[in-house]
């Protein structure tokens, strides 16, 4: 080995499960829901009792088709339900019913990230532990609530196909915001309605192999997946550089602490036994289900910002900021809708996120002050050159607090631009070539960097109602050039 530092790279897969928003559970009659009553949500069938049958929820399926759609997966003409075995007390059957070598979705992509498989199952019931404040005959103790045991699930698996933390919230992002456009799943992480495991390791950069692998569990939210997996990669990265190995385990995350434990090696010794479900047939998707899912979808996310780059010239960026979040994509589209067709789409794309600044960053537009017409209105007045750049910002602000016109704010407020013949603008620009002689020396040389402090000048003198092309213009001109 040479003695330059090796440098590694992460490679991560996720494991996502998300709850479906049907209105019974996966295979039974009872009605879903979060934050009732312990236990009013149970049957015979959810609570495992002998001599009863699973009917599989036929929405359910529709939403499992949905979301292979979505992500570009080959659908599976016939898929099958397995019994997976284990002991624990939020199962009461001893059994899960999920899906093992056939699932309803094969192969498929979203982003960059390729998707390995999607399959469909039953959630297991919540343990709920009681400590100090809810002993029960004096000890700590843990409880069941069945409410949840049954409620359909899609099991989502990636490829290890992302690099970094970072990747890994983006990446996740995308989906929420696919799986909500889709409508099939509230994806709540709080409320534990998408729930995300990472498969992490290193190895050294440029290898093709894959090193020794952790599995980080339930981290539920964007912010502890990506403090996971960060601490992770560092975790093991370490590891590697003083020549030790990575054990292969599962791990969880302390965001309080920013710890990284170990599970006790009984809880992931698995052996889970699969075998068919007998008491259920081959689940058979027809071409008319298909249909029926392909009509239900709308515009996908990627393709929303792949239209908004491609259509209207914005920025892959911006376009995806607009598209991964659906309430300020549909705010710029009615404020362009509103504005018609000369109102400039990049311009007013670019007053998106002054206005979320303005109204805090989760906040939805459609619930402020700010109508997409009057936004709309703000963009025209800046691209008319009657408002400056500048000034606008302080009307947008002033737009936010009061909910009036631009058009109102700026006459109120004497915030319209400074220019035209009897404006003054002119002598403005005198005084600034007057004040500092060496830069209109530079400008007139040729070096139009040398603008900057000119520029600077009248907008100190003008607060920033002048516009910045009618000064460079002016400067020009009172220069001979
Ligand atoms: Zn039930």
């Amino acid at each position: 080995m040479s003695g330059a530092a090796v440098e590694y790279e992460p490679v991560i897969g996720l494991e996502i499960h998300v709850q479906l928003r049907t209105r019974t559970k996966m295979f039974c009659g009872c009605e879903l829901s979060f934050g009732d009553e312990p236990n009013v949500h149970t049957c015979p069938r959810c609570l495992g009792l002998p001599g009863t049958l699973p009917v599989v929820n036929a929405q359910a399926v529709h939403y499992g088709i949905m979301i292979g759609l979505a992500l570009g997966c080959e659908i599976a003409p016939r898929s099958q339900f397995h019994r997976k075995n284990y002991f624990y007390p939020d199962l009461p059957k001893g059994y899960q019913i999920s899906q093992y070598d056939v699932p309803i979705c094969g192969p498929g992509k979203l982003g960059e990230v390729r998707i390995h498989r999607v399959h469909l199952e039953e959630d297991a019931a919540k343990l709920v532990h009681v400590g100090e404040s809810g002993r029960i005959h004096g000890a700590d103790r843990s409880v069941v609530d069945f409410n949840r045991g049954g409620t359909p699930l899609a099991e989502i698996v990636t490829e290890p196909d992302l690099h970094s933390a970072d990747e890994a919230r983006e990446w996740l992002n995308l989906l929420r915001t696919t799986l909500r456009a889709i409508g099939v799943s509230d994806v709540n992480m709080e409320e534990g309605s998408l729930r995300c495991d990472a498969n992490v390791s290193v190895r050294p950069l440029g290898s093709d192999q894959l090193g020794t692998k952790t599995e980080l569990k339930n981290m539920n939210s964007f912010r502890f997946l990506a403090q996971g997996v960060k601490a992770e990669i560092e975790r093991q990265t370490a590891l590697l550089r003083a020549g030790e190995q990575v054990q292969q385990e599962t791990l969880h995350f302390d965001p309080a602490s920013g710890r990284l434990t170990p599970l006790r090696s009984k809880e992931q010794a698995h052996d889970y036994r699969y075998f068919p479900e007998p008491d259920l047939v081959p689940l058979v998707v027809t071409e008319a289900m298909l249909e029926r899912a392909r009509a239900e979808l709308p515009e996908l996310p990627a393709d929303r910002a792949a239209r908004l780059e491609r259509d209207l010239g914005l920025s892959g960026e911006r376009a995806r900021e607009l598209a991964f979040r659906p309430e300020l994509g549909d705010f710029y589209e009615a404020a362009l809708a509103a504005g018609g067709p000369q109102l400039d789409a990049v311009a007013l794309a670019n007053w998106i996120p002054p206005l979320v600044e303005r109204i805090g960053s989760d906040a939805d537009p459609a619930g402020s002050r700010v109508s997409p017409s009057a936004l709309a209105a703000l963009v025209a007045l800046v691209s008319s050159r009657a408002v400056s750049q500048t000034a606008a910002r302080d009307v947008l602000t002033l737009m936010v607090q009061s909910g009036d016109q631009p058009a109102t704010i700026v006459e109120r407020e004497g915030l319209g631009a400074i220019g035209g013949d009897d404006s003054g603008l002119a002598q403005v620009v005198a005084a600034a070539i007057a004040a500092d002689p060496d830069a209109a020396e530079k400008v007139r040389d040729g070096n139009m960097k040398a603008v900057g402090p000119l520029v600077g000048y009248v907008m100190r003198e003008t607060k920033g109602r002048a516009d910045g092309g009618e000064i460079t213009r002016l400067i020009r001109e009172q220069l001979g050039l």
